[in-house]
This record gives structure tokens, C-alpha cells and sequence, in this order.
């Protein structure tokens, strides 16, 4: 048996300072998991937990490359997030061991047509037009927990050509890496390879061409990104 023709390269992440490379299976990503952002959004934290949707692992954009600004929209807004990167995985993984399945942390962004998310919330249709665009989720390298631990609290922000726009800690997330990764399980078999997006703090905004992003997590890492 013989392909009909190439299959697509194996998206991969690097692991900072090493030439490992962590390949991707798929892309999670965690809806108002801090309760200032689903406020600035119109939602009340408390009535309405955080929920899932997902990313295509192509639409990964490597460290260092540019963002496209995509076609069909005029309202392109940042979302800065800490990632999760897993070893390993399974189905009804308990709270208590969900931290074992994880490799390591990274810094990403959840660029968002909003304009095109907000017309599809409308009609009660999916989101992928508005999240899972080309190059919709650049990322920085990996850090392994083996080195840095799994981060419970540091500041998160974000910002575009030199002013903060997003500021926040990880410690204000709504739901925990642990608990992502075991309630994430309950809905879906996880496995190595699979990246989750743990949500944006407050403060998202539309970019344009030309800005300059600049993401950050502490003791995770950086992020920079043009917008062309
Ligand atoms: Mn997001």
C-alpha cells in the first residue's frame, strides 16, 4: 500500500535550549477560565463554568515566525494563555494524578476572529471559524515540569507594542491543570502529544498590522509575535 500522496508533516514544538522536539496530537483550549475575562465578555462566572473546544494542530505558528492577520474579519483580538503540553494520558484520569501526565508548560496565544466568534454564538453554531484558523495559535517553546515544576501561581500578560493590555496570575484560573486535564479526560481518551490552552485573563483586544505582541508567563516564559 502506498499513500496518494504526502501526509502532512507531524506538527511539532520545540523544548527550549534542547533539540527535542514534542510532537502534537491535538490542541484543547479552555472558554472563560478566568472570571474578570468572561465578565469583560458578557458572562457571569458563577452561573457558567469554563468548557472546551479545540484547535487544529496545524494552526500551531512556531516561535519566532509572524502572524498572517486572517482574511474574513475585522476585529482580530489576542488572547495570551499558559499551555500544557502532556507525556502521556488516558480516559477518567483522577485530580489527584492528572499532574503525572504532564510534560511541560509554554506560553501561547488564542488569536480569535472575534467578529466571526460573536456571529456564530449568535446563531448558536460552532466556533471553529472564529478559533481554528491558520496559524490561530502561536507558540513559544516548551519548558519540561522536570525542570521548572508545575506552576500554581505568576503573573500573565500580555502586551502590544511595549503598553500592557492583558494582566493577570495563573493563579486566578477557574479551573486548575489538574482539573482541566481530568474533566478533559471524562470527555475525551488523552494522550501524549495533546497541548491544552488554559485560557485568557482579562483585557483581550483587537491587533493590527504591524503590532508587535509580547506574551508573557512567569517562570514559563516569552512570547513574540508580529502581526503582518
Ligand atoms: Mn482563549
Amino acid at each position: 500500500m502506498t499513500y496518494l500522496f504526502s501526509p502532512p508533516k507531524q506538527t511539532t514544538l520545540k523544548v527550549r535550549g534542547t533539540d527535542d522536539l514534542f510532537p502534537v496530537h491535538r490542541i484543547y483550549c479552555v472558554g472563560r477560565n478566568y472570571a474578570a475575562h468572561a465578565v469583560e465578555m458578557g458572562h457571569d462566572p458563577d452561573k457558567e463554568p469554563p468548557f472546551f473546544f479545540q484547535k487544529n494542530p496545524d494552526n500551531l505558528l512556531p516561535a519566532g515566525q509572524d502572524f498572517p492577520y486572517p482574511p474574513k474579519s475585522d476585529d482580530v483580538h489576542h488572547e495570551i494563555e499558559m499551555v500544557v503540553a502532556l507525556k502521556s494520558g488516558g480516559e477518567n484520569i483522577p485530580v489527584e494524578q492528572a499532574l503525572t501526565c504532564v510534560y511541560g508548560y509554554g506560553v501561547a496565544l488564542d488569536m480569535t476572529r472575534r467578529d466571526l466568534q460573536a456571529k456564530m454564538k449568535e446563531q448558536g453554531r460552532p466556533w471553529e471559524i472564529g478559533k481554528a484558523f491558520e496559524h490561530s495559535a502561536p507558540c513559544s517553546h516548551l519548558v519540561p515540569a522536570e525542570t521548572i515544576g508545575h506552576p500554581q501561581q505568576g503573573a500573565i500578560w500580555l502586551k502590544v507594542n511595549g503598553e500592557f493590555t492583558q494582566q493577570g496570575d495563573i493563579n486566578q484560573m477557574i479551573w486548575k491543570v489538574a482539573e482541566m486535564i481530568s474533566t478533559l479526560s471524562e470527555l475525551f481518551t488523552l494522550q501524549a502529544g495533546d497541548v491544552i490552552m488554559t485560557g485568557t485573563p482579562s483585557g483581550v483586544g483587537p491587533v493590527k498590522r504591524g503590532d508587535r505582541l509580547h506574551g508573557h508567563v512567569d517562570g514559563v516564559g516569552d512570547l513574540e509575535v508580529k502581526v503582518v
